[in-house]
């Protein structure tokens, strides 16, 4: 194996296994059906990283409902702080004006990306504006922002798989890791 190799940051522990999220997705899903049903839904997904929770979440409503995806600048890292400015790369495709909206999130953090798109989407008119994320890191908040739906609470440790990446690598692992460096 070359050196760069076992330098490199791969998948370590298992934080969250293919069977739990399911399982829990299936709860959220569920409780969402009942809250949305007879409402105009629209799902507005952060690319990429919510991509995987999306397609799973969205097959197990029972309600109609709409997709739309927005996209933000990649994550500001550790060393950023809460200096990193939000851009916005790719907006939604239809107008939310009357809808009721659900922001599909990976996982909330200091809560500065939530913030932006709940300001954004509130300010288009949206009827309501709520949050799904499928991991919260609620003792990191450097706003105030709460979810409406949360799947999991999430370790303070860098988690990879199941949509999160490392560099853009393992968003296609089925289960969500802790990364060992
Ligand atoms: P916030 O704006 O809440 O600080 O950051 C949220 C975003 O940071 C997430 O949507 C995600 O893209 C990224 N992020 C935060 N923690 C992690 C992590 O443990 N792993 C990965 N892959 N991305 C993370």
């Amino acid at each position: 194996m070359a050196a760069e190799n076992l330098l490199t940051p791969s998948p370590g522990e298992i934080a969250f296994g293919a069977d739990l999220i399911a399982g829990r997705i299936d709860e959220l899903a569920r409780q969402i059906s009942g809250d949305y049903r007879g409402r105009d839904l629209v799902l507005v997904t952060v690319l990429k990283g919510s991509a995987i929770f999306l397609a799973d979440l969205s097959r197990r409503l029972t309600i109609p409902h709409r997709l739309d995806f927005i996209a933000i600048s990649a994550y500001r890292g550790a060393s950023a702080g809460s200096s990193g400015r939000i851009r916005l790369l790719k907006d939604i495709d239809r107008p939310v004006r009357g809808e009721h909206v659900l922001i599909v999130e990976d996982i909330v953090d200091t809560g500065l990306t939530l913030n932006y798109l709940f300001t954004t989407l509130r300010f288009r008119g949206a009827e309501s504006v709520e949050v799904c994320t499928l991991l919260d890191r609620p003792y990191r908040r450097l706003i105030e922002i709460e979810s409406r739906y949360v799947g999991f609470t999430a370790p303070d440790a860098f988690v990879v798989g199941y949509g999160f990446d490392y560099r853009q690598r393992f968003r296609n692992l089925p289960d969500i890791h802790l990364l060992a460096r």
